[in-house]
């Protein structure tokens, strides 16, 4: 598992992200006092009656924001996830660039200054080593965020030769 304190604190342990998809669940409580709830709404939201219960959100950690429902994936609270990434259950390479995107925009979503262009390539280089791919974000994080910092100053010539650079 990856050590990046930045996956941990931005994605994995924030209450308002979705480790099921790393987007940022936009924050709608499903509040009891609301009983008389549309057809509409519930089915936006996709709550399943069997196996959630209505609780509040959004709360200071993962696991009391129950009642909080992932927008774009449809799962209940931030602590749910419904892949491992592991064996024959291993994600697809669509799956992997879609997890990368969605943790760019969650990461610029909360402010934090990343370099795009090596988060993506770092993500997909250690993929290619066939690591798991919380070690494949959790690693290219930590490379965007220093990447970031360093970019408009002390610029690492070798880091520059490898860009692209127009004919
Ligand atoms: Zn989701």
């Amino acid at each position: 598992m990856t050590e990046s304190p930045a996956y941990f604190e931005h994605l994995l342990q924030a209450p308002d992200v979705c480790i099921n998809c790393l987007r940022v669940i936009r924050v709608e409580r499903v509040d009891p006092a609301r009983s008389g709830l549309t057809r509409e709404f519930e089915s936006h939201y996709e709550r399943n009656q069997e196996t959630t219960e209505i609780g509040y959100g959004p709360a200071d950690s993962a696991s009391e924001a129950k009642g909080v429902f992932c927008d774009h994936c449809g799962t209940e609270g931030p602590d749910h996830r419904y892949w491992d990434d592991a064996g024959d259950d291993r994600l697809d390479d669509e799956r992997v660039r879609e997890l990368i995107q969605n943790t760019i925009r969650t990461l610029e979503a909360k402010d934090v200054t990343i370099d795009r262009q090596t988060l993506a390539a770092r993500a997909l280089q250690a993929r290619e080593n066939d690591e798991h791919v919380d070690d494949c974000l959790g690693d290219a994080i930590e490379a965007a965020i220093r990447r970031a910092v360093t970019r408009d100053d002390t610029a690492d010539p070798d880091e520059d030769a490898r860009r692209e650079v127009p004919a």
